[in-house]
């Protein structure tokens, strides 16, 4: 229950973070949250918040937070949007989530996803399917389908996700918003449930590129590491990477590339016939990876206990009540990775991995900033491509690239579901930003 807004005026902070409240279980149709925090203990934050002096505030001082539910968030369920840990309470938070609360930030709920993340339209959900706020009965994207759509229908000021092969960029662009994915492991991932180690970053999206900046100077742990902002006077796009594209898109991204030109920046094409290899090679590595880290939900540690007459019997009931995609990926990393196939793929998708992380450490050194679209397609509907995993998988053609090789990568929303991706070699994260913050106005004007 809310409470009154009668009687002494409510602060700023109060009124903003109660709207949001309201908002969320006004829009409850939108499915944008697994978990919302209780009343009780909002109140109870803002209380505290409130009576901290102006000159104490933290950097994120009341901005509110939705969270993806890979990560945990002590005392809320962290559920990864599985049935597998349907009910299952953090019992601490993990480090991002600790520096947003150090400095202030409010946090309002767990936003839904696909199951382990494992998906590219937020469907994969165990528990319901986020609507895309802008468009109706198109799919948000995934796997933060929630988190994109919590963001895009103002729920809340910031969405915390993470990306492994897209997961911020997609979604950010189905909803119309933009997003950030920084160098991989420059932020700890401690507390966030893996898809793949090797890919997986901390990320988040916004409404304008307002706050990048300030999470990732907070998050950022390696700051030696990352390099000066630099002024951008070229940018490249990759010829390969222009074709296969929805007509619109095209279109659209033909035009921004003509914007960008006419604001004084030469744009540069070059060829990496090896982009055929990404979402291959991506799917490789994940799968491996997620199979192995997977082996940790056997149902004794985590979640429902489920009982059986022995142990084998024990896990398997637990599984069962895996997803279809989730299950796909336990087996066929198990697959691939069996001695006597792994040379055949896993090695070979490591071995094609590498090459691509060359061949990207050489164009960067043509041109510091690549851009691209974000997704082949505009939005598309719930339902349409969720029995063929191959189509699905090819909406993330443009975006595993980054993750294969650690790079930083944003996204700018160009409006109509379609988004400009700009992608930066690793540690440049502050001229991606640059590029975002400056871009995002410019491409956007009438
Ligand atoms: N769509 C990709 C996948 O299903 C990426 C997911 C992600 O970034 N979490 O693996």
């Amino acid at each position: 229950m809310m409470p009154k807004k009668t009687g002494k005026a409510l602060t700023e902070l109060r009124e903003r973070t109660l709207n949001y409240l309201e908002q969320i279980a006004r829009k409850s149709e939108l499915q944008a949250f697994n978990s919302v925090e209780s009343l009780g203990k909002l109140l109870e934050r803002i209380n505290e918040l409130e009576k901290k002096p102006k000159e104490k505030h933290g950097k994120l001082f009341g901005l509110c937070f939705s969270i993806k539910d890979v990560f945990a968030v002590q005392g809320l369920p962290f559920q990864c949007s599985s049935k597998s840990l349907d009910g299952y309470i953090a019992p601490y938070s993990a480090k991002v989530v600790e520096q947003i609360l150090k400095e202030d930030g409010i946090i309002l709920g767990k936003t839904n996803c696909d199951e382990f993340a494992c998906g590219s339209s937020g469907e994969n959900s165990a528990f319901q399917t986020s609507q895309n706020p802008k468009f109706k009965g198109k799919t948000c994207g995934g796997s933060s389908s929630g988190t994109a759509c919590s963001v895009s229908a103002e729920l809340c000021d910031i969405g915390l996700g993470s990306d492994t092969g897209g997961s911020i960029r997609l979604p950010a662009t189905f909803c119309n918003i933009q997003s950030f994915k920084p160098t991989h492991d420059i932020i700890s991932r401690h507390g966030l449930s893996d898809l793949a180690m090797s890919l997986d970053t901390v990320a988040w999206m916004e409404k304008t590129v307002q706050y990048s900046e300030t999470l990732l100077n907070l998050f950022c742990e390696q700051k030696e590491k990352l390099k000066e902002k630099k002024e951008i006077t070229q940018i490249g796009i990759i010829r390969e990477q222009m074709e296969n594209l929805d007509t619109k898109v095209e279109q659209k991204i033909k035009k921004t590339i003509q914007t960008l030109e006419r604001k004084g920046l030469e744009v540069i094409e070059h060829s990496m016939p090896l982009q055929k290899i990404a979402v291959p090679a991506y799917y490789a590595c994940m799968y491996a990876e997620f199979s192995s880290s997977m082996q940790k939900f056997d149902g004794f540690k985590y979640g429902k206990q489920f009982s059986g007459s022995d142990i084998i019997e024990a896990v398997k009931v637990n599984r069962s009540v895996l997803g279809k995609e989730v299950k796909r990926r336990i087996l066929l990393g198990t697959y691939l990775t069996q001695k006597e196939e792994s040379q055949k793929f896993y090695k070979k998708a490591l071995t094609a991995r590498a090459r691509l992380q060359k061949e990207y450490t050489q164009l960067f050194q043509k041109t510091p900033i690549l851009i691209s679209s974000v997704a082949p397609v505009p939005p598309f509907g719930l339902g349409e491509k969720i029995a063929d995993p191959i189509q699905m998988y090819s909406a993330d053609l443009l975006t595993v690239q980054a993750n294969l090789i650690g790079s930083p990568a944003g996204s700018i929303s160009l409006g109509e579901g379609i988004g400009l991706q700009v992608m930066g070699n690793q540690f440049e994260d502050k001229t991606v930003l640059g590029c975002l913050q400056k871009w995002e106005n410019w491409v956007n004007a009438p």
